[in-house]
């Protein structure tokens, strides 16, 4: 696992096992908050260590950036922290996040010590504030990648912790590219210091323009490909050939995940394209 201190009392984790996911820690004089756990049981439990006997704190809060395993799997190991999420995030968790946990559990063995954890505290719109130290974190909806992504602004220090609506390459399968379109926007415009993705590397001031730019025009492309593929003898052949390159991404490492997030994306908004033009027809043929 990779530790970085970010800004003072800002502390960020990245895994080493699994797609690059990321974790954050704001600390307090007596106690901190925790922003995601990490995919495995081993790596949430070594940033746990961390806090508790490096910084010297208990974890009281946790905040789920949204419902997915890798996010929110180790919210069992801080028994203690009461857990802050959309509450959209506490309802994707009852209905997927607990049978996807059964079939982890019959596959993986490490899994077999994991506890859905649901959050306790919810909101849905607006901004939530939540003061630790000298800090104030400012908690705000930024769906897209899923229904209930939120991110949490470290006011003082511009730093963003973004959840997986900033990834280096944007993921649309649970979600919705337009909505993660506006995320992006949003994030651009909001003169940050650094965004934290959810997967992969720490963004800093002076690459943030280009990412923002770079995220859109990927997501631009790919729902451009997505239609095309409607129009095609062979759909599938077609998203073949458009491979991650083309669609203006490389160079993405996510642990050896990025050239299957992008056909998932593909096939996800071409499904779409295809479902909303063949009930266009439907309608069409209706009014006959
Ligand atoms: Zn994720």
């Amino acid at each position: 696992m990779h530790r970085e201190r970010v800004s003072e009392n800002v502390y960020w984790f990245q895994s080493e096992v699994y797609a690059q996911v990321t974790a954050g820690v704001v600390v307090g004089p007596q106690w901190a908050v925790v922003i995601d756990t990490l995919a495995l049981p081993d790596e949430t439990l070594g940033m746990r260590d961390y806090v508790e006997h490096e910084l010297g704190v208990q974890v009281r809060y946790i905040i789920n950036t949204h419902y997915h395993a890798d996010h929110t799997w180790g919210n069992c190991f801080f028994p203690g922290a009461t857990i802050l999420a959309h509450s959209l995030c506490r309802d994707l968790l009852i209905k997927r996040g607990i049978p996807a946990l059964e079939s982890a559990r019959k596959q993986n063995q490490t899994f077999r010590q994991v506890k859905i954890i649901l959050p306790q505290l919810t909101f849905s719109e607006g901004t939530l504030n939540l003061r630790v130290g000298k800090k104030n974190l400012s908690i705000m909806p930024a769906p897209g990648h899923s229904p209930d992504g939120i991110a949490v602004l470290v006011e003082e220090d511009r730093v963003l912790f973004a959840g997986d609506s900033f990834m280096p390459l944007p993921y649309v399968v649970d979600g919705n590219a337009e909505d993660i379109t506006t995320s992006i926007k949003k994030i651009g415009r909001m003169g940050l210091e650094n965004i934290i993705q959810g997967h992969g590397d720490i963004i800093l001031r002076g690459e943030i323009e280009a990412a923002v730019k770079e995220n859109l025009i990927y997501l631009t492309n790919i729902r451009k490909v997505a239609k095309t593929a409607t129009r095609r003898r062979l759909p599938q052949d077609f998203l073949d050939e458009n491979k991650i390159e083309s669609c203006g991404k490389s160079r993405i490492y996510l642990g050896g995940l990025a050239e299957e997030l992008h056909s998932r994306n593909l096939r996800s908004l071409y499904l779409e394209e295809k479902q909303a033009k063949d009930s266009a027809k439907e309608e069409e043929k209706n009014k006959k």
